[in-house]
């Protein structure tokens, strides 16, 4: 019998990291295998926001911090905030935090109690459904399809709605799917919020640089409900910084002190250096991001372009973030070489150890007819992956 509690022996491994450590096994044994499995951009974090970092640890900036930040980086997560999308967050309403990750998981851990019911449209992102197991609430999941671009509606989410539910959670731009949510959209879902004062709205904006439509727009915007909006943001995506581990919750007064009473408990505040660096890439202005954005755009275009040209795959022209999210169940049920795909976590095995490719199975974003591929990597290696993977799908009989 495992010593284990039962709260980790129920909790599922992250389905992303686990296939990028496939990957770098792989890789490891010599194989040329090509990463798309990782949500992680390929760029180096700016120099200007490295340079900042270097002064912090000369200046000794090398000593635990505030819970919550320091009070110049929650200063500049307020004026971002204020400046880019005109939203009034005061300093004391920012919680910093190890990671955009960790800032939903002190979100949810704050306000989930057992039993109460997490709304989730799927996809989702792998570790939305797991964080709440640990706060041991129910997730109730509103399917969408790649016809509708994997987008709820007003009715979808009011069918979703009982006496029990709590939390809604979503990204937009959204990983997996890189559907963006519209204005408009948005204001439809917040109608349906305003008729149900306890649901609290917990909106990821992680991806918000990488949108190729138009202006980022948040949920928060709407004063109705802005009061029960958790905004979750960070520092990995836009500015190339996933290893520094900075993130961030923006929300009410009385969330933003539970956020801070319980990483108080659990982990205190994140990396003093790298709060110093978050400072620097806040004030440094968004050149580096845009153009980041431009090159994401450009492979948005080639794999789109190329995954246009695979028999068998149906896919959205995601908006945002840098994911592709394609159906692929025309490929269950087929063959090569005695295997048979059985779906869609199979078909990305399938694709590392016939194809030399990563990708990762939709299961584990609580959507089993698709798999997931990540296209923050250099364009020469995109072409050679989608070449594999068209050629590993052709074999399949
Ligand atoms: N939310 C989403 C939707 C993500 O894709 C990620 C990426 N890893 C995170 C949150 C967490 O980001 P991080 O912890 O690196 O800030
Ligand atoms: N968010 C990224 C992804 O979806 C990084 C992996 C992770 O943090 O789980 O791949």
């Amino acid at each position: 019998m495992s010593a284990l509690s039962n709260r980790i022996n129920n909790l599922a491994e992250s389905a992303t990291i686990k296939m990028a450590k496939l990957g770098r096994e792989l890789a490891a044994k010599g194989v040329d295998v090509i990463s798309l499995s990782f949500g992680e951009p390929d760029f180096h974090t700016p120099e200007y926001v490295k340079d900042a970092a270097k002064k912090a640890m000369d200046q000794n900036f090398t000593y635990y911090t505030p819970v919550s930040g320091y009070p110049d980086l929650r200063k500049a997560i307020s004026d971002k905030l204020k400046a880019e999308n005109n939203l009034d967050y005061d300093s004391s309403q920012i919680v910093v935090s190890t990671g955009a990750k960790q800032a939903i998981a002190n979100a949810v851990l704050c306000l989930v109690n057992p039993g109460e019911e997490v709304i989730i449209p799927t996809p989702y992102w792998v570790s939305y459904s797991e964080v709440v197991k640990l706060a041991e609430g129910k997730s109730v999941f509103i399917d969408t399809t790649v016809e509708q671009d994997f987008k709820i509606t007003p009715e979808q989410l009011e069918a979703a709605i009982t006496p029990q539910s709590k939390l809604f959670m979503f990204s937009s731009p959204c990983n997996p799917t890189g559907s963006v949510y519209s204005k408009a959209e948005l204001e439809g879902l917040a109608k349906v919020f305003e008729k149900h004062p306890e649901i609290y709205i917990l909106s990821d904006e992680i991806y918000e640089h990488i949108n190729f439509v138009d202006k980022h727009e948040s949920i928060a915007q709407f004063e109705s409900i802005k009061d029960r909006v958790i905004i979750i943001n960070g520092f990995s995506k836009a500015f190339a910084m996933t290893g520094w581990r900075i993130g961030y919750t923006a929300s009410n007064k009385e969330i933003a002190a539970a956020c801070d009473k319980m990483q108080g408990q659990i982990t205190s505040g994140t990396c003093s250096i790298t709060q110093k660096a978050g400072v620097a890439a806040y004030e440094g202005g968004l050149e580096s991001v845009i153009q980041m954005r431009e090159q994401f755009r450009k492979r948005r275009d080639l794999v789109y372009s190329l995954l246009k040209d695979i028999e068998g795959i149906t896919t959205n022209l995601p908006d945002g973030a840098f994911y592709f999210f394609p159906d692929v169940t025309a490929f269950f049920g087929k063959s090569y070489n005695g295997r048979t795909v059985k779906d869609a976590d199979e078909l990305s095995l399938y694709l590392l150890e016939e194809g030399h490719v990563a990708t990762v199975g939709g299961d584990s974003f609580g959507d089993p007819k698709s798999i997931r591929i990540s296209y923050a990597a250099a364009e020469d290696k995109l072409t050679e992956a989608l070449r594999r993977i068209k050629d590993a799908l052709g074999k399949l009989q």
